[in-house]
């Protein structure tokens, strides 16, 4: 689908980042990376260092430092083991040992320099990964079922469509130039493993009757977002067999890319669009840009929502298999883990390690009667199947360490945080606290239990001292899809372990028995 840049032409008046797109689109940045990797950072135009997003990297806190964060996409979460393998070692020989899980199932390194760069892609190239549009105003990485082929609770299995899908638009330039960051969401898990409100675009199961037969499809939303205006996706009346999914993926970008807000950056999310327009008018232009009619909604088969947890042993839909879901504290792994974590996956399994949008892993296909050997290897004492109450649901953005936006830290700040909660009380529901370090919510603190997010607060003896607002009753349950809501004030980093204690012993006090801390 060839596409001319109308907008740049319609007299709308354009952001300073439009038009700076204009001038040199983001992916050509990738034409120039062996140029600069000879020539070193000093060599990098200033102007330029934002179009190294479309690579898939940011440059850390401070920019000037020259130390690039790299995030690589993992369409549906799926790794091969040898590309685990590859992961571990571009962690271990380049990114200080410091691998973490995103909340799209990506993995991201920081410490890189542009020197390291042309190994780095191609080790990534070398075992079919990338991070070309891992970043950047272009669609993400597609999020998914992390158990798809191996779901007894999918409609049919997503690993072909989501790739299919993420390949088309993989370095495509057609789609290289969108209003803003694209995110899609492609599952046929009834509990919705994709979170699929938050995303731009979600395909998620669904039944239809056509013609007399019982066709298994998706349902489509639109318009899902977070940050400092958060909604939740729209639901279009519409039902899409799965052959069907890459083009109308294609069609909904491009009513994106080309209808968009370009103006102001802030208002550019798909979700603004979709806002103005609503359910009804953005069917209309789908129905319009895909050439024709697509059947109305059919039988929704989400039931609810499991948070993309998947921790304990379960049994696959193939028989003798089982998979095991381990918790990764906050996402966080060295090279050394993920090392270990491959090689008992090759052990006991086919070599798959799968990741999740809580930062979690799974590990499938190990056969039965080998489950208990896999659950005793020495690297599920720290990466453990059955996590406690707090760490085991805590999620954390990745925050001053390496962010240029953020405004406190996080991960250390979010695993202290759950271990003393784990030893100061037991609670009979976990309760899930993201924490998050600016408004951004990379952490996707809306739709936690508790959400943390951090704030400056001025002080009289202390000046200004790290703080964070608290938000409580996040949820993408089906029938009650909520954002959290904030509570009045503020409080001290210093405080939050102690005032959290006394908040969640009340709730342990007052609650009825399994009653979730979102019902409270
Ligand atoms: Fe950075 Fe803010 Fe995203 Fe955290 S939420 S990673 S602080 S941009």
């Amino acid at each position: 689908m060839a596409y001319e840049k109308t907008w740049a032409s319609d007299g709308t008046k354009l952001s300073k980042e439009e038009l700076h797109k204009l001038e040199k689109d983001g992916l050509d940045i990738l034409n120039d990376i062996d140029h600069y990797a000879k020539e070193g950072f000093e060599s990098i135009p200033q102007e330029l260092w934002g179009h190294f997003k479309w690579a898939g990297l940011y440059l850390q806190k401070p920019k000037e430092a020259g130390y690039f964060m790299m995030r690589v996409n993992i369409p549906t979460g799926i790794i091969s083991n040898e590309q685990a393998v590859t992961l571990a070692n571009i962690g271990k020989d380049y990114g200080r040992d410091v691998i973490d899980i995103t909340t799209r199932q990506a993995i991201q390194y920081h410490w890189l320099t542009i020197e390291q760069l042309p190994d780095i892609y191609k080790r990534l190239n070398e075992v079919g990964l990338s991070s070309v549009g891992a970043c950047g105003d272009i669609p993400r990485t597609i999020i998914g079922n992390p158990l798809a082929g191996i779901d007894r609770n999918e409609l049919i299995d997503t690993r072909e469509i989501v790739n299919d899908v993420y390949h088309f638009f993989q370095r495509n330039e057609d789609f290289s130039n969108l209003p803003r960051k694209f995110k899609m969401s492609i599952s046929s898990n009834v509990h919705n493993a994709g979170h699929d409100r938050i995303n731009c675009l979600a395909f998620t199961p669904a039944t239809k009757e056509i013609d007399g037969e019982e066709v298994v499809g998706f349902h489509v939303k639109v318009g899902g977002g977070l940050s400092s205006k958060p909604y939740l996706a729209e639901e279009l009346d519409a039902f899409v067999r799965p052959e069907e999914v890459k083009d109308v993926a294609i069609a909904i970008t491009s009513i994106y890319r080309d209808y968009g807000y370009r103006e102001k950056r802030h208002r550019a999310r798909l979700k603004f669009l979709m806002a103005d327009w609503g359910p009804e008018k953005f069917l209309g232009k789908l129905v319009e840009v895909y050439g024709k009619e697509l059947p109305t909604k059919g039988e929704d088969k989400v039931e609810n929502w499991n948070a993309g947890y998947f921790y304990g042993v379960h049994k696959q839909k193939q028989e003798g298999l089982s998979y095991a879901g381990f918790n990764v504290p906050v996402g966080r792994m060295n090279s050394e883990q993920l090392l270990a974590l491959a090689d008992v996956a090759k052990t006991y399994g086919n070599g798959e390690i799968r990741t999740c949008n809580s930062q979690n892993i799974v590990i499938p296909n190990v056969p039965d009667e080998k489950v208990a050997d896999l659950l005793a290897e020495p690297v599920f004492e720290t990466i453990t199947v059955k996590p406690k109450s707090f760490i085991g649901y805590s999620v954390a953005c990745t925050g001053i360490e390496y962010c240029n936006l953020a405004l406190v830290e996080t991960k250390e700040a979010t695993r202290k945080l759950a271990e003393y909660l784990d030893e100061q009380l037991e609670l009979d529901v976990p309760v899930r606290i993201h924490m998050v370090g600016c408004p951004n919510s990379c952490g996707q603190r809306q739709i936690a239990d508790l959400g943390l997010q951090g704030v400056l607060m001025k002080t009289k003896d202390k000046g200004m001292i790290e703080a964070f607002e608290i938000y409580v009753g996040g949820t993408l349950e089906k029938e009650s899809a909520t954002f959290n809501q904030k509570l009045k004030g503020r409080i001290a980093s210093d405080d939050l372990p102690e005032v959290l204690k006394q908040l969640f012993t009340f709730f342990k006090e007052e609650k009825v028995a399994a009653e979730n801390f979102y019902d409270f």
